[in-house]
């Protein structure tokens, strides 16, 4: 990685692991304390694990509506045939295991002053709380456009049926169709998905289906590793030629505006109609629904927090993390959910014990397969700073950098297996 100082960037991780696992002593104070977690995905599920690990004495309840969890990162290799559904799937057994008390149900309503948690079946006290309870969509800025129609024109921005579906789509399509993809615009989760994406379907129909075409048609002028993906666009897919598989468009007049749901044509800015074969919109973002109903979220549909702790700024006890969290200085990733979750779980511990929390350091690495042996990162730790022009809080990064453009095929090679060794060591630190 150019750019970059591996060695601040290992002295800093490994600060935030110690602090993670080791960095608050037993103490019998918060013995008994009640904390509930909200969501059992990235953000949740570190927290209300390493919340036991820290203390085995607070009793940690975590709930989940869903029975399994299928992580979104790795989910565009279930599109591009690389892995399955079952290869992304997670089960609670390993919660459960460290004694961490699992109950499968939704959430629909958050007491603040009570300290009370309602589910559809029953109610939760808490002492702390916390919710971590990913994004949810704005389905109302797309004419033509809603969560029923999702349905056949998927977002698959949470990986499950609609991950299936999509993949069943891009297998039926014929050789020579179009794919259109439509990211959202900022802020969303993973800013490199779609991007990501486009570069496992070029994979799979270059393969497959080599006549076959993919228009984004994105509402920003730039993105997320955009100098990477588009040298391995031009390496892996001709991009920038006559016959590119894939085509980028940016900015206002590639917005999309409006859908034609039975036609899977897309108007756009610039008031073009372009019909797909394979149509996904990936509409624009804001704080999961229990966030709202809960009044944790501000007039920008995501929930402020202190930056130190995350806890809410306005209510008391309880903490947002994850995508639904305004984490000022980090992208919504599974990996900052991740590191999130510690510092939280390390703010909580510390304040029912009555104990000075430690120096929190904070962590993101986001790696992206761009094709067959071709893979490209980026990283950062941070710690707890200040912007500089405002002086308000800000998660700033301390170090960090990108896979170097002139990398050897060697090293894009091996960027592919960091990817696969993040995704076993996350979900298992996670969920096992
Ligand atoms: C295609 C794609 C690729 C990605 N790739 C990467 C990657 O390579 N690296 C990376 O770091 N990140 C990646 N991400 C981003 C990552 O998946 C998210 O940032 C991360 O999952 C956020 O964690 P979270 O805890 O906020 O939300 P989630 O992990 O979505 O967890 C939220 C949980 O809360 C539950 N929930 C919600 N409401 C309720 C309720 N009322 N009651 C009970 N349960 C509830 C949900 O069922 C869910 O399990 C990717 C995302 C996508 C879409």
């Amino acid at each position: 990685m150019s750019n970059f100082s591996r060695r601040s960037f290992l002295k800093a991780s490994a600060g935030a692991t110690a602090l993670g696992v080791l960095g608050v002593p037993f103490i019998a104070k918060g013995a008994g304390a009640k904390v509930v977690v909200v969501g059992g995905g990235t953000g949740g599920g570190t927290a209300a694990k390493y919340i036991k690990m820290m203390d085995p004495s607070i009793d940690v309840t975590l709930i989940e509506k869903n029975e399994n969890y299928y992580t979104c990162y790795m989910s565009n290799e279930v599109l591009s045939g690389v892995r399955t559904m079952d290869d992304i799937k997670h089960t609670y057994d390993g919660m459960k295991g460290h004694g961490i008390n699992v109950v499968i149900d939704e959430v629909t309503a958050i007491d603040p002053e009570g300290k009370k948690v309602k589910t559809i079946s029953g109610e939760f006290a808490y002492d702390k709380l916390v919710v971590s309870p990913g994004v949810d969509f704005k389905y109302d800025e797309i004419e033509g456009y809603d969560e029923k129609v999702a349905e056949e024109i998927p977002h698959a921005w949470k990986a499950g049926s609609q991950t299936v579906t999509l993949r069943k789509q891009l297998e039926a399509m014929e050789d020579g169709g179009t794919v259109v993809i439509c990211p959202p615009t900022n802020p969303f989760r993973c800013p490199p998905g779609p991007y990501e994406r486009a570069s496992q379907i070029a994979m799979y129909l270059k393969a497959k289906k080599p006549k076959s075409k993919i228009i984004i048609q994105d509402p920003k002028q730039k993105f997320s590793k955009m100098g990477l993906f588009t040298q391995g666009w031009k390496d892996l897919y001709g991009y920038e030629t006559e016959n590119s598989m894939i085509e980028w468009s940016g900015g206002d007049d590639s917005a999309l505006v409006k859908v034609d749901a039975a036609t899977k044509t897309i108007t756009n800015g610039f008031g073009d109609e372009i019909k797909a074969d394979v149509l996904n919109v990936i509409p624009a973002q804001k704080a999961g629904k229990i966030a709202f109903d809960a009044g944790l979220t501000n007039d920008k549909g995501w929930c402020p927090v202190d930056l130190g702790t995350f806890e809410s700024t306005i209510h008391k006890d309880i903490y947002v993390i994850g995508d639904s969290s305004v984490a000022t200085g980090m992208p919504k990733s599974g990996y900052a959910a991740n590191s999130q979750g510690k510092v939280t779980a390390a703010a909580i511990v510390a304040a029912l014990k009555g104990t000075e929390m430690a120096k929190q350091a904070y962590v993101n690495t986001c790696y992206s397969i761009v094709g067959k042996d071709y893979g490209i990162s980026v990283a950062a730790v941070y710690e707890l700073g200040k912007d500089k022009e405002k002086g308000t809080p800000k998660i700033t990064k301390l170090s960090g950098g990108l896979t170097a453009t002139d990398a050897s095929a060697e090293t894009r090679a091996r960027e592919v297996q960091y990817a696969y060794s993040w995704y076993n060591n996350i979900t298992s630190d996670i969920f096992k």
